[in-house]
């Protein structure tokens, strides 16, 4: 990569926006406080965040298939929990935002705002009152369900597996996307199946997001979305976020060259399709998570297409190289999903 792209993909995270619009964060905080470890965001995440210029983090809540059902609401909120108290000494330069003229005053003092989402309603159970808990905790976003059944929906199949998994919404999932919808929580369909993804674009009546999920047409993957659920979703004003997962995106981390072009051409696709605004980033990146629950079986394992957050400027570079516009690529780094959560948020 030529010095010039780098140093001109640094300027536009600079005087741009930047968000990453999935990251398991809470979950690997949790995780490696039960073995002591102490200020894990500041020493394994701070400096890269700020190499890259990220303004805006969505940390997942996401609760293992094993802690499921007895453990969800705990660990859900231990998690939630975990994450504030990790992030208070650092409080200056990182925190939970959860309304509107919080998100602004992080942007306006310079401070990264993170926003905290459930990867899953199973925490919940079928007591959709404890939507509103969530809310309270400082909870803005859900996706209904993980690569998993439960009582809202189906999810997809896992990354690593392929096979069809039909059955939308059921009854409750409808009424849990209405109840979010009146609190002020967005609606990620990262992880639902075909059929969920048409029941909640049909009963949904705010914009809702894809915020870690690749393009089918360009690597045939049921965690992705074909292009008329790409086209649907930004005529409804929402944003989807690109993932950095190689067996998601269908590619392998090494060579990071191959890596990055293949990332390169999910962002292109999703542009072609759904438009510039409506395309962002969400890189689902889980090394660190994967590294902190050895025994843990996630979708996929060290399966990073880049490996930490500072590598961004380097697909931003090569998104430049490749011919995007600079106003595109602003776009595409953060300022699209930084304009749907000031919408969103209250
Ligand atoms: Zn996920």
């Amino acid at each position: 990569m030529e010095e010039v792209l780098v140093e001109w993909a640094k300027a536009v995270h600079r005087e741009n926006p930047v968000v990453d619009a999935h990251l398991d964060l809470a979950a690997e905080v949790y995780r490696r406080r039960i073995y002591r470890e102490r200020d894990v965001v500041e020493r394994r995440y701070l400096r890269r965040f700020l190499e890259a210029g990220v303004n805006v983090c969505v940390s997942s809540v996401f609760v293992a298939s094993g802690d499921l059902p007895e453990k969800g609401l705990h660990v859900a909120m231990a998690q939630i929990a975990a994450l504030r108290e990790d992030l208070e000494p650092v409080r200056d330069v990182i925190g939970v935002v959860t309304s509107r003229a919080e998100l602004e005053g992080a942007l306006r003092d310079g401070r990264i705002a993170v926003l905290l989402s459930l990867e899953g309603l199973d925490p919940v159970g079928g007591d959709l009152y404890l939507l509103r808990a969530f809310y309270d905790l400082g909870v803005r976003g859900a996706g209904l369900t993980w690569s998993r059944p439960n009582v809202f929906a189906r999810g997809c199949c896992k990354a690593g597996e392929m096979k069809e998994i039909r059955g939308g919404l059921t009854e409750l999932g409808r009424e849990a996307v209405a109840k979010m919808e009146e609190l002020g929580m967005y609606v990620d369909v990262s992880h639902l199946n075909n059929d969920g993804f048409a029941d909640v674009l049909e009963c949904a009546k705010r914009p809702f997001v894809a915020s870690h999920s690749d393009a089918w047409t360009v690597h045939e993957n049921y965690r992705n979305l074909r292009d008329e659920q790409i086209a649907a979703l930004a005529s409804c004003g929402g944003v989807i976020g690109v993932n950095a997962c190689g067996t998601i995106a269908g590619a392998a981390p090494y060579p990071r060259e191959e890596a990055i072009e293949c990332l390169c051409r999910h962002v292109e696709h999703m542009v072609c399709v759904a438009g510039a605004e409506h395309v962002g980033l969400g890189f689902d990146l889980c090394n660190g998570l994967s590294a902190a629950t050895p025994r843990l079986c996630f979708e996929t394992e060290k399966d990073d297409l880049l490996l930490h957050h500072g590598e961004m400027v380097m697909l931003s570079a090569r998104l430049l190289e490749r011919g995007m516009t600079e106003d595109t690529l602003a776009g595409v780094i953060g300022g699209n999903f930084l304009r749907y959560f000031r919408k969103v948020l209250l």
